[in-house]
């Protein structure tokens, strides 16, 4: 295991990678930006350098001032967290090439997965169920444009090869919307990610978000931790995810789990990862793999009982993974509430001091913040202050247990989304279980692009 590891990230992800190391028994070096100078978890820190200030760009983005960290602290690894460099393969090119170890994957895989066509590509090769659309980026003939949009069948989605983050699309509903949108959206995606390949998939009404998290080793060894249910989404951000996802299929979710740990092998793939599919009809389709740990982790390792973190941190050490596919077993149920300094009704940031801070607690209650009372949320960073996790042995429970952890939850002094968590708590459709990626929005009134 590593002696010293630096963490590339702030808030309730770079106390949580803290956690993780100092279980372990690893040291740790936060880097921080001017503006997160106080924070509690950056004084817990076994040593701490600050790398610039409050803008992104110049500290939580900027690549040489986060390596100097390093070097200057004799750090050996370098865990990215999520957002900021996590999926930046040139970030883990110098990482390397620096003599660090990138606690992820290579450089080259997160490349491969960064760019959407050659990310379906690769996993149509190995038998991960795609959307149906496009082979490859669209060609330049407008005849054959409109050809392989005939072949889908309308409604189709345009989407950029480079794009990311919910930008770069287009739906078209008719052949005579088609070639301008097509030109659109390619000439959108050259501004935005300076690169203009576009390619077309079949447009689906009412999908759900479910997601796969894999875990693989540099010994050839893949597992799938089973899946979590995401479509609870306000403009393509989750608001909140639970795992198992209600109502689907067991040996639908351990086929294309099977393929995705199939698809890892493949590909050399190290490290945590997440295969984000549409699921529709009893039907997945992939979308895009996120290369690195995500913000909704929590769910997955309340019920398989695995640490995601550490199991990054003993991946990236060179350790083989002590489990296989068998003894994976999940249990019980659990949801997260991602808790966001906002306007509960127009979704306003809302920065600030927080006055006033009490958590809940209690059986099945999880709580990952960096915020306490008296923090000041800096407004130059995404809104999340915290995830509060319920786990139960039903989903029921779980509810009921949210439903009081919420009640229970004081932040004062700034604004909070919990009132949106309480309603959802008592939405009879989220009981029911099984809602699209649209359901949400539609609550809200939002009518979705
Ligand atoms: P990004 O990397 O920008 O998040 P994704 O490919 O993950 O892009 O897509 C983002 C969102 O766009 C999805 O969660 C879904 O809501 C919508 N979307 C993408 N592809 C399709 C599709 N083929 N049919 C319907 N909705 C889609």
């Amino acid at each position: 295991m590593f002696e010293k590891v630096l963490i590339a990230n702030r808030g309730e992800i770079a106390l949580r990678i803290q956690r993780a190391c100092r279980e372990l028994g690893v040291k740790t070096v936060a880097v921080h930006s001017e503006a997160d100078r106080e924070a509690k978890y950056v004084k817990l820190a076994d040593e701490s350098v600050c790398i610039g200030p409050a803008p992104s760009g110049q500290s939580y983005l900027h690549i040489p001032a986060v390596i100097s960290a390093a070097e200057v602290t004799d750090a050996e690894a370098i865990h990215p967290g999520y957002g900021f460099l996590s999926e930046n393969a040139d970030f883990a090119e110098r990482v390397e090439n620096s003599g660090f170890v990138f606690i992820g994957p290579r450089p080259e895989t997160i490349r491969l997965m960064g760019d959407k066509v050659s990310a379906k590509d690769a996993m149509k090769k190995t038998g991960v169920p795609c959307v149906p659309g496009s082979d490859g980026a669209l060609p330049d003939d407008p005849d054959e444009i409109l050809k392989i949009a005939k072949k889908i069948g309308y409604p189709v989605i345009i989407k950029a090869a480079g794009g990311g983050g919910g930008r770069g699309m287009r739906v078209v509903h008719t052949e005579a919307a088609l070639l301008t949108s097509v030109e659109m959206t390619s000439a959108e995606a050259q501004a935005a990610f300076g690169n203009p390949m576009v390619y077309m998939e079949k447009f689906l009404e009412q999908p759900r978000h479910i997601e796969i998290q894999v875990l693989a080793d540099e010994h050839g060894n893949a597992v799938y931790l089973g899946e979590r249910d995401c479509s609870m989404q306000r403009r393509h951000q989750k608001v909140l995810e639970e795992a198992p996802a209600p109502g689907v299929d067991r040996k639908r979710i351990a086929t294309v789990g099977e393929r995705c740990a199939e698809a890892c092998r493949a590909i050399g793939y190290r490290g945590a990862g997440t295969f984000e599919f549409l699921y529709e009809n009893g039907e997945f389709y992939f979308i895009e793999m996120n290369t690195r740990v995500q913000v909704e982790h929590p769910v997955t390792e309340q019920v398989t009982g695995i640490d995601i973190v550490q199991a990054q941190l003993r991946i990236a050490s060179g350790e083989k993974m002590p489990f296989k596919q068998k003894d994976i077993h999940l249990r019980g149920h659990s949801i997260e509430c991602r808790i966001n300094a906002e306007d509960p009704h127009n979704f306003v940031p809302s920065p600030g001091r927080i006055t006033g801070f009490h958590m809940p607690g209690g059986p099945g209650v999880r709580v990952d913040t960096h915020a306490y009372q008296n923090y000041m949320v800096p407004p130059n960073y995404d809104s999340m202050i915290g995830k509060l996790i319920t786990y139960g042995d039903t989903r029921e429970q779980a509810i009921a247990r949210m439903r009081i952890a919420l009640s229970e939850m004081v932040v004062e002094g700034i604004k909070t989304n919990i009132p949106l968590h309480i309603e959802l708590m008592n939405d009879a459709a989220f009981h029911a279980g099984g809602t699209s990626i649209h359901y949400l929005e539609n609550k809200l009134g939002i009518v979705s692009k």
